[in-house]
């Protein structure tokens, strides 16, 4: 099965709303296999509505529309759907009563603007609508298909995971199979040439790298008769890939890295603490996002002042001085003292330029890290490629969760 996502309103035009209907669309009927052949947009407009069903249809059996079912938009959706399916308009006399004693209930008087909300094509089935006033409808003529939710997305989200969903799955024809295989170390054009040859001869299953905040993944998807006919391919590729590049995956099910090094010390009763400068606490944010993390966190020391490397960590004065805040020396004393004053298995410490200027004459994006582990005590120097702000304390976690991934190894 093809489909078409529509969205339907001048404020997507605009730029002032984001078209998220469409992303949560989009990845809810490829998890069902559904083919998405295209997006489009158009404000409230007839013509340009009905061009859009004209196209849709034209190699498309499904058209998921949202939008446009308001009291305000003067029925412009609805009339210019049953035209195109040659279909009048006629009123859901149980939608009309719903309304009414909904709005006697509210101690509100029901407006004719309300009531045209009531009216749906001939032969449509009503799609229930219990965050709003607009009913959704499905219309068919046996060959084509459209699903007309409303735009919001509290109501449109539940009208098609409540009614839309299981009407899908009983016509479903196929179903599609995928897995994340996430890795460190290698980037991602490295990664395509390792699997050139297999990507290149791809049908099904369809391999495809992407990059996710600085590590690169694979996806192998699979689209088949059934459940167990995809994941059975998605295995057999999934061996191929392991065997050229078994050595920088870290995970098969979608992990951040920091949830896999969560996994890996949890597993082995391990502690872990972190000194940090430059990323200001983002390292210690991101472990602590994950559900568990207290089972292996100690602490997490923000020293941003010179003043709080001596006192909190114990970095000299001295080397502050010789060496300058974002130094090896630096980083290393850092390191040592949180490994004194927190006894954690693994220590780790961070202290950098992220810019956008320097006082030191050190370029932005340089960045130590210090890492103790088990006892042995190691500094990293990183020079960032890119330079702003952001990147660069984002890079730095990445990497003071990738050199930990290794010490772990
Ligand atoms: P309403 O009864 O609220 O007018 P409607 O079905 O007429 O519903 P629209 O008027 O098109 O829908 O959109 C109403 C609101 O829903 C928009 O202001 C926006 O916040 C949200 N919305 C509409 N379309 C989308 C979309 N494609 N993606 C995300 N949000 C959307
Ligand atoms: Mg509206």
């Amino acid at each position: 099965m093809k489909a078409t996502i529509l969205a339907v309103g001048t404020e997507i035009l605009f730029g002032s709303t984001v078209n998220t209907n469409a992303v949560f669309l989009s990845q809810q009927l490829n998890l069902l296999g559904i083919d998405v052949l295209r997006h489009i947009t158009i404000g409230d407009n007839r013509k340009r509505l009905l061009r859009a069903l004209e196209v849709a249809f034209e190699d498309c059996d499904l058209v998921f529309s949202t939008g446009g079912l308001g009291p305000t938009e003067d029925d412009m959706t609805k009339e210019t759907i049953a035209e195109f399916f040659g279909k009048k308009l006629v009123e859901n006399k149980a939608w009309t009563e719903m309304m009414s004693s909904w709005f006697s209930k509210n101690g509100r008087v029901m407006s004719e603007n309300n009531r045209k909300q009531a009216f749906i094509p001939e032969g449509a089935s009503v799609l229930d609508n219990p965050n709003g006033t607009a009913p959704g409808f499905i219309l068919s003529d046996g060959r084509r298909t459209i699903f007309v939710m409303p735009g919001p997305p509290r109501e449109m989200q539940p009208m098609f995971t409540d009614h839309i969903l299981p009407n899908l799955k009983k016509l479903q024809d196929s179903t599609l199979y995928y897995k994340m295989i996430r890795t460190v170390g290698i980037g991602e054009s490295d990664l395509e040439t390792a699997l050139l040859d297999i990507i290149d001869v791809q049908t099904d299953p369809t391999i495809a790298t992407y990059v996710k905040d600085f590590s690169a993944m694979v996806r192998v998807a699979s689209k088949r008769k059934t459940l167990e006919e995809a994941q059975k391919a998605v295995e057999e590729t999934t061996e191929q890939i392991r065997e050229r590049i078994g050595k920088y995956i870290y995970s098969e099910d979608n992990e951040d890295l920091q949830q896999a090094v969560l996994r890996i010390m949890k597993s082995r009763g391990l502690t872990l603490s972190s000194a940090e400068s430059i990323t200001g606490g983002m390292f210690a944010k991101l472990f602590t996002d994950i559900p568990g993390s207290s089972a292996v966190l100690d602490r997490s020391i923000v020293t941003y002042s010179n003043a709080a490397k001596i006192s909190e960590l114990g970095v000299s004065s001295d080397t502050l001085e010789k060496y300058g805040a974002v130094s090896a020396q630096t980083a290393e004393e850092m390191v040592r003292g949180l490994a004194r004053c927190s006894g954690s298995d693994i220590c780790i410490s961070v202290t950098g330029h992220a810019g956008p200027d320097t006082s030191d004459g050190l370029p932005v994006g340089l960045f130590y890290v210090g890492l103790c582990a088990f006892g042995k005590v190691s500094v990293k120097e990183y020079r960032a490629r890119r330079t702003k702000r952001d990147d660069v304390r984002k890079l730095a976690c990445q990497e003071m969760y990738r050199l930990i991934y290794e010490a772990l190894k």
